[in-house]
């Protein structure tokens, strides 16, 4: 297994940067990873606000760089909205050279064909791939034994070994279809490398990920670059409240988080007291409207949410897509799966104890 790039406390001390000078060793990698290409590289967007700030970084470097969205039909209207507006020229600080991609199937096809995404990728592939006896079943149901230590595997997950008397089927597949296949596909037609505004304290996954190759890797047998790796979900609100970004009406306003007393509590924090208006730049802030805007049917994660939770809020901001999201299904050869009335959520959530009222 090739050595890791990197080590956590570098990750660590990177994190802990003024956002001006992680603006700038984001732009020293955009640059590098545009110059190495001969400029054949595009942005991957998603409209959420992170990869807005990825696109508006790109776009006042270069005016040549396209920005790729999938179109998955899972976002919210607002987020689909704000990306035709790009498109269509209304905002001056963008590059409106946005290409719109659509997966082969829909998610309510990818369902019925693999299953469900329910609690997370690892715990869906386990689900999946379990047969009698093999390790992921024996893991399913707290019995795996490290061949090495003779102990108890740290990768025994029993809590969920009910899922495997589910009536449905579940599955990981759904990302792959959805939304990697059809940025695959892009990247061997045009021959461009992708720029993704993906962030390591995102999730283990992630840091473990940028550990092993830095922000550029560009040995990757599928190539990608990271520029933003070591930032964080402040540094993002505040170079959009800095720089007047405009991002997807579906998240509210930006504005300091009064449970925080709008102050940064992280120790080691050695963020520039700067005077921007009415805020500075270690002040906490938060959006008034969605936290997270990914696929809004996704059920990966929602058992980990503090009430209301995804579910509950889109009853409230998004009525029609709840009722299509939770109800609806039937069942075809024992197995619950979406029909034409809706996905069948809400039987789905009752059966891994989400509530969703
Ligand atoms: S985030 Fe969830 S719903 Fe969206 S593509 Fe991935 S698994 Fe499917």
């Amino acid at each position: 297994m090739a050595e890791n790039k990197h080590k956590p406390w570098e990750l660590a001390q990177m994190q802990s940067l003024s956002l001006e000078s992680k603006i700038r060793m984001t732009q020293q990698r955009i640059r590098a990873w545009y110059e190495h290409w001969n400029g054949q590289v595009y942005v991957s967007f998603s409209g959420g606000k992170d990869s807005t700030v990825l696109k508006h970084i790109v776009d006042s470097m270069f005016d040549d760089v396209p920005a790729v969205f999938v179109n998955t039909g899972l976002e919210y209207p607002e987020i689909q909205s704000f990306v035709r507006d790009i498109k269509a020229g209304k905002y001056d600080c963008f590059n409106s050279d946005v290409e719109i991609l659509r997966p082969e199937m829909r998610f309510d096809e990818v369902i019925k064909k693999h299953g469900f995404p329910v609690v997370s990728k690892v715990v869906a592939n386990k689900v999946q791939t379990a047969k009698p006896g093999n390790i992921r079943w024996q893991q399913l149901h707290g019995m795996f034994v490290n061949p090495k230590t003779g102990e108890l595997s740290q990768f025994n997950i029993p809590q969920w070994g009910f899922l495997l008397d589910a009536p449905f089927r579940i599955s990981d597949k759904c990302c792959a279809v959805m939304k990697k296949q059809p940025a695959k596909k892009f990247t061997k037609e045009s021959g461009k490398k992708p720029i993704l505004a993906l962030m390591a304290d995102e999730s283990v996954a992630r840091k473990n990920a940028w550990l092993k190759t830095g922000c550029n890797a560009f040995e990757l047998k599928q190539p990608q670059s990271q520029p933003m790796a070591f930032w964080t979900e402040q540094d993002v609100l505040h170079y959009i409240k800095k720089n007047n970004v405009p991002y997807a009406s579906v998240y509210g306003d930006i504005v300091i988080d009064e449970k925080t007393d709008g102050k940064s509590i992280l120790e080691g924090q050695i963020n520039l007291i700067d005077y921007l208006g009415e805020y500075q730049q270690e002040d906490i802030l938060k959006t008034t409207g969605c936290s997270r805007t990914g696929c809004i049917f996704c059920m990966f994660g929602c058992h980990l949410e503090k009430e209301p939770n995804r579910f509950q809020k889109l009853k409230e901001t998004h009525p029609r897509q709840y009722e299509y999201c939770i109800n609806g299904g039937e069942m075809v050869d024992g197995k619950w799966q979406p029909n034409k009335e809706g996905l069948g959520l809400g039987k789905v959530l009752d059966y891994i104890g989400v509530k969703y009222e």
